[in-house]
């Protein structure tokens, strides 16, 4: 009990037992942050020259500062949800939450951006004015009919194979099919440069063993789950088979489920938390019967960066589900990257030698939602032969950031642009990271850039596990 000045600023003692959450005037569809996140941002500044769309663009608008400030006058009922500006600037954020690293004052602006985004979602005023009817249909075909449901999405991966490899693709960007100006007038004008972004699909997907486990090559002394994510598995399904060849060569039994699904990362960041909750409630289904069958285990091992902070958040994400949010709790204390668990045990250095110069790009996801940023970098330096460039900026977001390089595309590139210039001056004939997003991003840079051009030797993008994987297959030779 104080004698204070409450914040209706009536005097007298407060019982802090019974004062009510305050609830946002703004918040009307949604639960909304609490008042204690909400406003503790001490407009320090601190967080600017870490933004980088206030690098980009100097306005205090598109910073971690501006938007904050944005957030709250719309949550204290004096900004309007349909207000064009507010959706513009939010929008320009990437989440890469650069700022939360920077700030001294603990603010959790990932966690702020998306119940803001959330609340703003479910107002049907928004909903109504926000987008054309191609748009919703994208959003809704993305978020509720390709992520969450992974025969959708291997079935969508192995049609995208057959339009690269059948020489459909070609066809169309030579007769400039998807820069026709009927896209442009259905809301879809970027469709030619999403297509051209597309990375190649994996031949073969990425698929689960039918017995659900790959028992350890070294003597075993964990029991891990792989997750294993939703784009890593089509796009990149040679990180996945590296990763369970790591882990089983780090005595590990690997163990996954195959009816776990994505993650929900982008549902979340996107407004559509109700729908992220329920993937994450499916997921810790998953996760709990494998261990049903197999036992407890020792970690749940990931290699998407973006993957691992969501998952990791599943108990916040779950905080008001009363049947869920325990076991939401216990699910996510066992999450690890997988540069995480490796450096955390004595891992195994039967190494080869791997003579390759290397720079390592941070995925904002990694070292700052999870402030994971040294393991990589021993992980690397164990390996003989390999020299780690360390690259300036390598700390700041490449511009991937989840769908922003599809819905926010210039801003994306202009981010890259400057990324590429950071890889070219290190020199490193490879570029390593540990998020599938940074990986096709980066892809994508060197193919812009032409950074590729007239060198003997390309620059090639890779994951962190694969140069380990090498590494070790050299050691058996
Ligand atoms: S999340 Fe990234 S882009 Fe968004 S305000 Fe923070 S630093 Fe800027
Ligand atoms: S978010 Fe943090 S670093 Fe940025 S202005 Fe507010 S208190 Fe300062």
């Amino acid at each position: 009990m104080s004698l204070e000045i409450n914040r209706t600023g009536e005097r007298g003692p407060i019982d802090f037992n019974q004062v009510e959450p305050v609830k946002f005037p703004g918040f009307v569809m949604t639960d909304g942050p609490s008042y204690d996140d909400m406003t503790r941002c001490i407009h320090c500044g601190l967080c600017l020259q870490n933004c980088p769309t206030y690098r980009e663009t100097g306005m205090e608008t598109e910073s971690p500062r501006g938007r904050l400030y944005l957030m709250r006058t719309f949550a204290e009922g004096n900004l309007a949800a349909d207000n064009p500006n507010l959706h513009k600037h939010l929008n320009l954020c990437l989440q890469c939450r650069a700022c939360e690293t920077a700030c001294p004052s603990g603010v959790k602006y990932g966690h702020l951006i998306e119940k803001t985004l959330d609340e703003l979602n479910h107002r049907p005023e928004v909903e109504e004015k926000r987008r054309n009817l191609a748009q919703n249909v994208l959003r809704w075909v993305v978020f509720r009919q390709l992520f969450p449901k992974p025969q959708n999405l291997r079935l969508f991966g192995l049609a995208s194979r057959f339009y690269q490899r059948s020489g459909l693709q070609t066809l169309t960007r030579k007769l400039g099919l998807l820069r026709l100006p009927i896209w442009k007038k259905i809301g879809l004008g970027k469709i030619g440069d999403l297509e051209a972004m597309m990375p190649p699909i994996s031949k073969p997907l990425f698929t689960a063993p039918e017995s659900e486990l790959v028992p350890a090559r070294t003597p075993q002394r964990y029991r891990v789950a792989l997750f294993s994510g939703c784009i890593m598995s089509v796009a990149l399904a040679r990180v996945n088979e590296a990763t369970v060849r790591v882990l089983t060569r780090n005595y590990s039994d690997v163990v996954i489920p195959q009816a776990q699904i994505c993650c929900g990362a982008l549902n979340v960041h996107n407004g559509d938390r109700d729908y992220g909750q329920e993937m994450a409630r499916h997921n810790i289904d998953a996760f709990e019967a494998a261990e049903a069958r197999f036992g407890e285990l020792d970690a749940i091992i990931i290699n998407a960066a973006g993957c691992g902070s969501t998952l990791k958040e599943y108990g916040q994400l779950l905080e008001n589900d009363p049947a869920y949010h325990e076991r939401a709790a216990r699910f996510a204390a066992k999450v690890r990257d997988i540069s995480e668990f490796l450096a955390g045990i004595e891992f195994n250095r039967d190494f080869g030698r791997l003579e390759k110069t290397v720079t390592y790009q941070d995925a904002c996801h990694l070292i700052h939602a999870q402030r994971i940023s040294k393991p990589p970098r021993v992980l690397l330096k164990a390996i003989p032969g390999l020299e780690l460039i360390e690259m300036r900026d390598s700390d700041k977001c490449c511009g991937s950031a989840g769908i922003y390089n599809v819905t926010q595309y210039d801003m994306s590139m202009r981010i890259l642009d400057h990324k590429m210039e950071r890889v070219a001056e290190t020199g490193a004939s490879c570029v390593a990271s540990g998020n599938p997003g940074c990986h096709i991003q980066l892809q994508l840079g060197i193919k812009r850039s032409g950074l590729n051009e007239n060198r003997d030797e390309p620059v090639e993008v890779v994951h962190l596990v694969e140069l380990l994987d090498q590494a070790y297959r050299n050691g058996e030779e």
